[in-house]
């Protein structure tokens, strides 16, 4: 089920009503800043939904010996704030006030480990299928809750995995409709700002 309002804590950096399931990998954010938003896509095993694998791969509890691919991630100790299902159900893994381990080398603007100063995003998905209406829903409630507590994060700093790991990622992928998602953002953030919007 889709959400339509969401609230953010700011002294826990909870999310609700969201599932929350503790990832322990995280840490401190290096300074208190909170600029950029990071969408990505992860299915487990790769192109399968609904398995409960993102779940265990980001709490490190993966079984061994179900499949090739879960076998060559086992070692991985990933996380992201957040990870939203196909139904549009919505799961808080780590704190907005820590640093989850979602986007690994990168750099944007010229600015590296952007863990430091991002809010991960994951959509259950691929890069070769369009995302689901209930995705797109929770990822709107979301995005606009994160930008009325964190001002920061404007339309023009909310990005893909790709864009920060180009040669690296692909994901969010093609199928991701951003016009959708910024353009409700930006209103969202038009609305709630007490200054008029950055120019582009
Ligand atoms: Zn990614």
């Amino acid at each position: 089920m889709a959400i339509c309002t969401l609230h953010l804590n700011p002294a826990s950096g909870l999310i609700s009503p969201a599932r929350q399931l503790a990832s322990p990998n995280h840490n401190q954010r290096p300074d208190n800043e909170i600029s950029l938003l990071v969408i990505h896509n992860i299915s487990l095993p790769p192109g399968e939904f609904g398995t409960g694998m993102v779940d265990a791969l980001f709490t490190n509890q993966l079984p061994s010996g179900q499949h090739p691919f879960l076998d060559s991630i086992l070692e991985l100790r990933v996380s992201a704030h957040f990870f939203i299902e196909r139904c549009g159900q919505l799961t808080q893994f780590v704190s907005c006030n820590d640093r989850a381990w979602h986007a690994g080398q990168s750099s944007f603007q010229g600015r590296s480990h952007c863990n430091d100063f991002s809010i991960g995003i994951e959509l259950e998905g691929t890069d070769t299928q369009p995302f689901t209406d209930l995705q797109y829903q929770t990822l709107t409630a979301l995005v606009t809750e994160l930008m009325h507590h964190y001002p920061q994060i404007t339309p023009a700093r909310i990005c893909g995995h790709s864009d920060i790991a180009p040669g690296r990622k692909t994901d969010p992928g093609p199928f991701f409709n951003w016009q959708r998602v910024l353009k409700l953002c930006g209103k969202a953030h038009s609305s709630t700002a007490d200054k008029p919007v950055d120019k582009p």
